[in-house]
């Protein structure tokens, strides 16, 4: 049976010959055929020449997502395990990734896999579709997951808001064995608590770990100020790196409740330590009034710009937090700072930080730039999928 066929305005096929996944509400001129949401189409240039395989998703204003752009493709079971095993592997391959049990298996459009999330825990593998196109395959992606994995618990956790713009509600359920408690996984020298089922994203910031290892060069007899700190990522790197003082803030109370318990988990002593419950805004502001000193200052707030329209706001917000938290570093310090919003761009962010520099009279070298980790790759062809980055700055 022939697939439903889209075909795209005069002009719109551009991008697609780029190999961008995504194609626009905007771009489509006729669904010739019946395609119900998920279902396989095949898009056509405006002239009738094949473009490739994607996903119909009628909700949503990326009305289809790319599977493939090769002619003669199936899209089928075999094509996910075949796409799902190549993830598995590159991540089992990669020489950044061998001194942890935890890592991003599968990441969406970078992996060719559209809206398809897999991060393993140890033992555990987290699963979450995000579009139509990953919900239509949810049976064959379980099984390709399964198959390419020795793991033995899964768990689908498909509650981002995100979903509901492909018209699909939130899904979180067991699809086999059952969850430790507590789930610990190992990264680097340390051991990390994460919370499958409630925490964020799919229980830790996989993204950060390359960032928090920096911890092991820069945290040694320093006084560490981990502002957004969620479950204690960065400052407990710090503190099993040999920091003097650790200050672990967060909005969030069973985040640092968290971030204690990884204390235990570690064998390290909690008289280095003070977790502060606070909005980091006016805390910043009460520590510089106190005249607190640091000697690193690590700030990874969360998405402040999530649409254009508050990128204006949002600036201003990333441009606050870092203009308080400089006047807190001693001369010679380091600031990491952070900004997972895809809408600010990394030059963009650079002026932000540069600005608030000029604001607080310091003198400001960026000694690197930083990313996510490798596990979140970046295909050249989607470039919105580098979200994170940050800045190691030397404060002077
Ligand atoms: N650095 C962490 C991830 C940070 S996520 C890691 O590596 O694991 C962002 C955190 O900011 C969340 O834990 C959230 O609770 C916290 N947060 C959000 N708004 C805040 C605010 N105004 N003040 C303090 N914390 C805030």
């Amino acid at each position: 049976m022939s697939l439903p066929q889209v075909f795209l305005r005069a002009g719109r096929d551009a991008s697609l010959r780029r190999r961008h996944p995504w194609v626009f509400t905007g771009a489509v001129a006729e669904l010739r055929g019946r395609a119900a949401p998920g279902d396989t189409v095949a898009v056509h240039c405006a002239k009738g020449e094949l473009l490739g395989l994607g996903a119909w998703s009628p909700a949503s204003q990326i009305r289809v997502r790319m599977w493939s752009f090769e002619a003669g493709e199936h899209i089928d079971e075999d094509f996910f395990l075949r796409r799902v095993m190549h993830a598995v592997s590159q991540r089992l391959a990669d020489p950044w990734l061998q001194d942890t049990n935890a890592r991003r298996l599968v990441n969406g459009e970078s992996d060719g896999l559209p809206g398809v999330i897999a991060d393993q825990y140890d033992n555990v593998v987290v699963m979450q579709l995000l579009s139509a196109g990953a919900e239509r395959w949810r049976d064959a992606l379980i099984a390709a997951l399964r198959a390419s994995v020795a793991c033995e618990v899964f768990l689908e956790r498909s509650d981002s808001d995100v979903r509901a713009k492909e018209g699909l509600a939130p899904r979180v359920v067991m699809v086999a064995g059952e969850l430790p408690a507590p789930l610990l996984i190992r990264e680097g020298p340390v051991r990390y608590e994460v919370d499958c089922q409630e925490g964020h994203k799919t229980g830790f910031y996989l993204d950060q770990r390359d960032n928090r290892a920096l911890m092991d060069q820069l945290a040694g007899e320093a006084r560490v100020l981990n502002c957004f700190a969620y479950t204690g990522g960065f400052g407990v790197r710090a503190l099993a790196a040999g920091a003097q003082s650790v200050v672990q803030l967060d909005a969030s109370a069973p985040a640092l409740a968290c971030a204690q318990r990884q204390l235990e988990h570690n064998a390290l002593a909690a008289q280095r330590v003070e977790h502060v419950c606070a909005n980091a805004f006016g805390w910043l502001r009460e520590a510089r009034q106190q005249r607190r000193r640091f000697d690193v200052v690590i700030l990874d707030p969360p998405k402040f710009v999530a649409g254009a329209a508050q990128l204006r706001r949002g600036t201003r917000g990333y441009k606050d937090i870092n203009l308080q938290a400089l006047d807190l570093i001693a001369p010679g310090g380091w600031l990491l700072t952070f900004s997972c919003s895809g809408q600010v761009e990394p030059r963009l962010f650079q002026k932000i930080v540069a600005d608030a520099a000029l604001d607080a009279g310091r003198e400001l070298s960026i000694v690197r730039w930083l990313h996510q980790s490798g596990d979140h790759p970046v295909t050249a062809a989607f470039p919105e999928g580098l979200y994170l980055k940050g800045l190691l700055c030397r404060v002077n």
